[in-house]
């Protein structure tokens, strides 16, 4: 049990929500009535804050805008059949925030802040949960360095919040794939396994490029070889070859772990799927697709769940794929779907109810 957290909570006097279109839900667009915010000085946590959502006042010399000690995290709650709300996995993601905090040398946020923190917040926005199939409440926590002054060193104070927005159903249209050898997004010893905003800044000029060409993502590859994948825009990747499933391995500290990613190999696995994890080489990759034993390819994420790709492009040689007779992916997001949404027995308690 979490122990009783003390939250000053001040309420909004106008709700926002008849205001917004719940039909029409641009990802990230839309921000609930209230937000968390806790403050970090003297090396402690301060009282946390639940209030009206709005602008915050900092100095254009804060430290998180000048050397970007800055995380966030991407969670999302739905309602079951009976309109009770729930979180999908919050301690992984919990976990995984304090891992970005140490990596970036921030404080690590208690689990009573993070955990019962988003379930009050949550718990006094719960009308902003939709109640539609695919259709959720995208949380995101985040911290910065709050320091107002541009000496190049570790912050002495930070602010956590949590801002919830509803989110409609992010259909990913099946999806055409760069593998990427110019740009490098991760190396080992760096921070690609850290949920840090640097990794995201990095990431877009790459994305850019591959856009022009009629992309829709890159697939990132090791700074060394440019050989093995390491993952896509904001999803992890798994290939489906011969009678396996193969995603990379978490060893090197490139990729984020996914909390999809552990999902579909757990699920997978019930299904009687042999899922195994290990460095992928491009070069085999293209081997097998040219053999007729690469069968599938998508990405796993908390904003789209799964996303097929429908062309994989190594230098110039394109690998392109069927997915309307794809069998691996379309279960995964099936089985991992009704377990959000309550339509299937959650074995594993992995919805955490508000
Ligand atoms: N890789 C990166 C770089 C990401 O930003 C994300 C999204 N958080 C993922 C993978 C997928 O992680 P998750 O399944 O926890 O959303």
């Amino acid at each position: 049990m979490i122990a009783a957290l003390d939250i000053q909570v001040t309420k909004t006097g106008k709700s926002k929500i008849n205001e917004i279109d719940f039909n029409n839900l641009p990802f990230g667009k839309y921000f609930t009535d209230h937000m968390l915010e806790v403050d970090y000085a003297d090396g402690e946590w301060k009282k946390v804050h639940i209030r009206p959502f709005q602008d915050l006042s900092l100095s254009p010399a804060l430290s998180a805008l000048h050397y970007g000690q800055s995380i966030f995290e991407g969670i999302k709650a739905y309602k079951d059949r009976d309109g009770r709300p729930f979180i999908f996995r919050p301690y992984d993601n919990f976990r995984r925030f304090n891992i970005s905090a140490e990596r970036m040398m921030m404080p690590a946020v208690p689990e009573e802040i993070f955990i019962e923190g988003m379930r009050r917040l949550i718990d006094i926005d719960r009308d902003w949960i939709p109640m539609k199939n695919d259709y959720s409440l995208y949380i995101r926590p985040f911290m910065f360095a709050a320091d107002d002054a541009i000496g190049v060193k570790a912050s002495d104070t930070y602010k956590f919040m949590i801002l919830l927005s509803p989110t409609g159903p992010y259909y990913s249209a099946p999806m055409r794939i760069y593998v990427e050898e110019k740009y490098t997004r991760a190396a080992k010893g760096g921070f690609g396994f850290a949920k840090a905003a640097g990794n995201y800044g990095g990431s877009m000029l790459a994305t850019a490029v591959a856009k022009q060409q009629g992309y829709d993502q890159v697939l990132w590859t090791d700074a060394f070889e440019h050989k093995y994948v390491q993952e896509i825009g904001t999803m992890n990747v798994f290939f489906v070859i011969g009678d396996k499933v193969l995603t990379p391995d978490l060893e090197a500290g490139t990729i984020l772990e996914g909390v999809t990613r552990d999902s579909a190999i757990e699920l997978l696995r019930d299904e009687g799927y042999t899922v195994e994890e290990g460095p992928i080489n491009i070069d085999d990759v293209v081997r097998a697709y040219q053999a007729g034993e690469l069968k599938e390819v998508f990405g796993t994420g908390t904003a789209a769940t799964i996303s097929m790709i429908k062309e994989l492009r190594y230098e110039d040689y394109t690998m392109k794929f069927d997915t309307d007779k794809w069998t691996v992916a379309p279960t995964v997001k099936r089985v991992l779907t009704d377990i959000r949404e309550g339509r299937r027995e959650d074995t594993r308690g992995w919805m955490f109810k508000v």
